[in-house]
Parts: structure tokens; C-alpha cells; sequence
């Protein structure tokens, strides 16, 4: 049975913009400077002081709307939004009410791994206002003391609010992994989330079918989630709370207030915390000291232009471009647009955007994460990684020992050219490549016995005893030519036919290898469709002489140029012989 309820999330996230000063005077945003040191009688609200509109941050929020789907409006106002909290020395914070800067638009949120279905979460509205400063409430050393740090106060903050379409932590997750994204692209703010760059606060109830028809839990905020793992596990946690709660008080929404409550990381719970204040108690009204901002239809268009290419629109190219699966081109766009730039760069010289995909996913991937290192600073050039790939696929370069080439010519900083010298890698030659795996064959009788009992598996002994003899040899090709040998089939070797195999059959047949001229290659291929098709030769014993095509036909497969006729007389005459 599904669960006897829906899980119904909006999320509001706050997000730093990445402007070199405040929204509305020049001190600095930069993270982790002293307390206090990044200050100004604007931001700290000193009466007689004017607030100046940083028109970055402005244009910056607009841009992150229009991606977002939003309509822009061409008329926003400022407002203020009066509460006394320590760390707001204004008595208000200035904000946007009835007037945002934009609304109405929406995210598209998808799952490669179809854990959760595609759908479009609806944004309310994206506004900007100015951050808070932060208390340091001194618990460590055990004083009941709080100190205010003002460095944050009037940092830009744009506030995303989502329609409640989220129905489960999952798809919580994917918005808000989306939206990281979708941010990061477009360059408006770093989003680290241990900084305070984004920040998210989650509204959450549920829908509950009864009896009596449906009814809605009370609404409860969720605060103090600082990474969206937590985001997952609050929302996890407090849908089994609030089904768990309505059942032992039938509280309904408009019972109680609302209600907000913390994340505990340490003991994985969610905490009451102060009922907040109603939207009513803020007392709203626009702010005197500052002008409304009007946006012309050309501004608009100029930042809409001014967007680039945009995840998704991003994700569907690679996909139809380059033949890769939704899968890969989530891995690839989510590890930001340089390392998107590298893997084009190596799927258009080298031609193969599935290869391309792989190592750059894999290799390139784990040998940045294991230095720590960007993508600029990778050794490899996207020029060097296609040619690598382009010699694994003309043989030049056996498939098992790229990995050990791209590691030399990642360490050595050297070309695939340098890099396989030095580790003494050369093609094997076909003719040797076959010695060894006949000398492989002729060595490992119980292999021989196992394959031709059926245990095609045991022919993994051969490979790891190429692989010891001769490092060069690649493995399938060392597969495919012993199972070949082993089972008789070695149709590979077309001017080559198992010579020892057909003296026997003449001889069995006291038919003089000499008088049948034995060295002619043509005889010798004659001789040995006649000594397998058995079932042919009979046929044509009991006159059926048009059977006689069938070996012919083989003949051809075998020399492309051969003469039929002299394939029909030399076979007739041996067959004679019998
Ligand atoms: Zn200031």
C-alpha cells in the first residue's frame, strides 16, 4: 500500500551574491575578515546615513530570475521589513513585499538514475534584500555572553521562494542540486554553503486523506540547514514526525501556529524553536530613502543575452552531439563548464564521444580529485587524451595499458608518444601475437580441456600468462585467438591452414604429400576443406556433385582471388582418392 499521505515542501533559499561590496554601501562582502572590520555608518545604520543601490547586485538578481524562468517586471520598489534583533542595528532590514523584482517562473528538475520523475517546480518569486549580521553566541567557554559581528550586515541576498510542488526529500534534493548548479553557471555566486553563501529554509505538511475527506497538517519551517544532505534528512525526519503527531492530536492547519523548528545534525531530530512572527508583524512599508529601480524591455533583453548556455540546454547538446546518455552528461555539466570545454575538445579531435566521456569522467575526474587540483591545471591537453584514445582504437596502443599511459603522461608530463617509449609498450606483431598464444595453447593442457568442455571462463589463464610474457599482448585479441586454437576454428589465418592437421588426413588416406604437392598453398587449402567437410564429401560420393559449390564457396572466404574451377578439379580429385 502507498503511504496514507503526501508530503508537500516549498523551500526558500537565500543566496550571497558574489559582488565585491554591500547592497547599499561600498564596504567589502570578502568572507572571513575580522569582526567588525567591514563596516560603515550605512551599513550599521547610523541615523542620517543614505543607502546607494549597488546596481550589480541589482542586474546579478535579475540575471539569475530571467534564468529561472521569471517574469521581470519594470517597476520594483524597495521596502522595509521592521523587526529588533541584535544583529540588525537598523531596527529593519531592507527587502522586497508586494513589488519583487521578479515572479512566476519555474525550474525543470530531472533524475538520470529515474529515482524521481521530471517535473517543473514553480518559483514564487526571486527578491533581493539585504543579509544580517551574525551573533557568536560564546557557549564553548562556558559564558552565557553574545558578540554581534556586522561584517555580513548588508551583504546582497537574493531569495528564491518555491510553489509547494516538492513532494518528497528527493526531489527536494534534485532542486536544490539544480539550482547550485544553475547558479554556478552563470556566475552569480559561489553557493559554498559552509561560508553562508546558501542558505535554505524548507516549509513543510502534509496532505492526509481521512474519512471525513482531506485534510492539511500545520505548516512547519525548517531552520539551520547547512547542507542539503540535511535538507534530505529533516524533510525525512519530520514527515514521519508530522504524520506521527496528527495522529495523536488530529491538529489540522489553522489549529495551531505555525511553527519552526531546527536541525540537530548531532542527534538527527528536528527541534521547536521560537514561533515566528506573522508576515502582519513586520509592519511593511516603502522605503523613503530609496527610488524604485525601472528595468526597460532592451535592459532586459541585453542580461537575457548576456546568459550563456544554461545546464539543461547544456545537457541535451552533449546528449545529441555526442551520443552520450543522460547519465554522463549530468556527471559531466555538473563538474562545472571548463571541464564540459575539455571533454568537447577531446570528443571533436578524437571522434568518439563515448570514449571521450569515459576517460574524462573516470580518469581525468579521479586523477583531479586525488591532487586536488582544476581542471586548467590538468597535465593532459584535451589534444594529448583524443590521441591517446585514437591509438587504443587503431591498436596501435593495447586497451589494458592506457591507463598506465595516461598515468605517465600525467606524472612525466610528457606526450602519448613519450609516455608509451618509456614504458616500453609496442603493437605486437600479428604473427608473433599468434606463436604465443599457440605456444599457450600447446602448454596448458588442462585450459584446452576445460574451454573444450564448455568452460570458455578458464581461457582467463592464458591471458594472465600473455600478459606475463609479453605485456604488449592485448588481452582480447589474446581470447579470441586462443579459443579459436582450442576450438578449431581459426579462421583468422586464411593463408595458413593447420598443415600438420591435413599431412595426417593424406596420410590417413595413403595419399603421398609429395605426389599432391603438399607446399602448393592452393592444394593445401583444397586438401583441407576436403579433410573437414566430411558431410560434403560424402555427398558428393553419392553423386550429389552440385555439393561441390559449398567448398568452393569456402575456398573464396578464405583467398578472395581464388579460381574456382581449379578449387572444383583439385577437390573432385582428391575426393576421388578416398
Ligand atoms: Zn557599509
Amino acid at each position: 500500500m502507498s503511504k496514507p499521505y503526501k508530503t508537500i515542501v516549498g523551500l526558500e533559499v537565500h543566496v550571497q551574491l558574489d559582488t565585491e561590496s554591500k547592497l547599499f554601501c561600498s564596504c567589502s562582502t570578502k568572507f572571513g575578515a575580522a569582526p567588525n572590520t567591514q563596516t560603515c555608518p550605512v551599513c550599521t545604520g547610523t541615523p542620517g546615513t543614505l543607502p546607494v543601490l549597488n546596481r550589480l547586485a541589482f542586474e546579478l538578481s535579475v540575471k539569475t530570475a530571467i534564468a529561472l524562468n521569471c517574469e521581470i517586471p519594470h517597476f520594483t520598489k524597495w521596502d522595509r521589513k521592521n523587526y529588533y534583533y541584535p544583529d540588525l542595528p537598523k531596527g529593519y532590514q531592507i527587502s522586497q513585499f508586494d513589488l519583487p523584482l521578479s515572479r512566476n517562473g519555474y525550474l525543470q528538475i530531472s533524475d538520470p538514475k529515474h529515482e524521481i520523475e521530471a517535473k517543473r517546480i514553480r518559483i514564487i518569486r526571486a527578491h533581493l534584500e539585504e543579509d544580517t549580521g551574525k551573533s557568536m553566541h560564546d557557549e564553548l567557554s562556558g559564558r552565557a555572553d553574545s558578540r554581534i559581528d556586522l561584517n555580513r550586515c548588508g551583504t546582497p541576498l537574493l531569495e528564491i521562494v518555491s510553489e509547494p510542488d516538492i513532494r518528497s526529500p528527493e526531489e527536494a534534493k534534485a532542486y536544490l542540486t539544480e539550482l547550485k548548479l544553475l547558479l554556478n553557471y552563470i556566475g552569480i555566486s559561489d553557493c559554498n554553503m559552509q561560508e553562508g553563501s546558501l542558505r535554505v529554509d524548507a516549509n513543510i505538511n502534509l496532505h492526509i486523506d481521512t474519512q471525513d475527506g482531506k485534510i492539511a497538517t500545520p505548516i512547519v519551517e525548517l531552520k539551520n540547514l547547512n547542507s542539503f544532505r540535511a535538507v534530505e534528512r529533516a524533510l525525512e525526519y519530520e514527515k514521519v514526525r508530522q504524520y506521527e503527531e496528527w495522529q495523536e492530536t488530529g491538529h489540522k492547519m489553522g489549529d495551531v501556529p505555525k511553527t519552526t523548528r531546527g536541525w540537530d545534525e548531532q542527534a538527527q531530530v528536528t527541534r521547536e524553536q521560537r514561533s515566528k512572527e506573522e508576515s502582519s508583524d513586520y509592519r511593511y512599508f516603502p522605503d523613503p530613502d530609496l527610488i524604485p529601480v525601472t528595468m526597460t524591455e532592451d535592459a532586459i533583453e541585453e542580461i537575457r543575452q548576456s546568459l550563456g548556455e544554461l545546464p539543461a540546454a547544456l545537457r541535451t547538446r552533449l546528449e545529441e552531439t555526442w551520443k552520450i546518455t543522460p547519465y554522463d552528461s549530468g556527471v559531466l555539466v555538473n563538474q562545472g563548464r571548463e571541464l564540459v570545454d575539455y571533454f568537447i575538445s577531446v570528443a571533436e579531435i578524437c571522434k568518439d564521444g563515448k570514449q571521450a566521456s569515459n576517460w574524462t569522467q573516470q580518469d581525468v575526474l579521479r586523477f583531479l580529485n586525488e591532487n586536488q587540483i582544476s581542471i586548467d591545471k590538468f597535465p593532459i591537453s584535451a589534444s594529448s587524451l583524443a590521441e591517446l584514445i585514437s591509438k587504443i582504437r587503431v591498436g596501435e596502443l593495447p586497451s589494458n595499458r592506457g591507463r598506465e599511459v595516461f598515468e605517465k603522461m600525467a606524472s612525466a608530463k610528457v606526450s602519448v608518444r613519450e609516455a608509451m617509449k618509456a614504458l616500453g609498450i609496442e603493437k605486437l606483431d600479428d604473427s608473433d601475437l599468434t606463436a604465443l598464444c599457440a605456444e599457450l595453447v600447446a602448454t596448458n593442457p588442462r585450459v584446452v580441456k576445460d574451454v573444450v568442455a564448455g568452460q570458455l571462463k578458464a581461457v582467463g589463464a592464458l591471458i594472465g600468462q600473455a600478459k606475463k610474457k609479453n605485456p604488449n599482448a592485448p588481452p582480447d585479441q589474446v581470447r579470441e585467438i586462443c579459443l579459436k586454437l582450442i576450438q578449431g576454428k581459426d579462421t583468422k589465418r586464411p593463408n595458413n591452414p593447420a598443415k600438420s592437421d591435413v599431412l595426417q588426413f593424406l596420410k590417413d588416406h595413403k595419399i603421398s604429400a609429395k605426389q599432391f604437392q603438399i607446399d602448393s598453398q592452393l592444394n593445401l587449402l583444397c586438401a583441407e576443406l576436403v579433410a573437414t567437410n566430411t558431410r560434403i564429401v560424402d555427398d558428393i560420393k553419392d553423386g550429389q556433385m552440385g555439393a561441390i559449390d559449398a567448398l568452393i564457396e569456402q575456398a573464396q572466404k578464405r583467398i578472395s582471388n581464388v579460381d574456382p574451377d581449379s578449387v572444383r578439379d583439385i577437390c573432385l580429385k582428391l575426393i576421388w582418392k578416398l
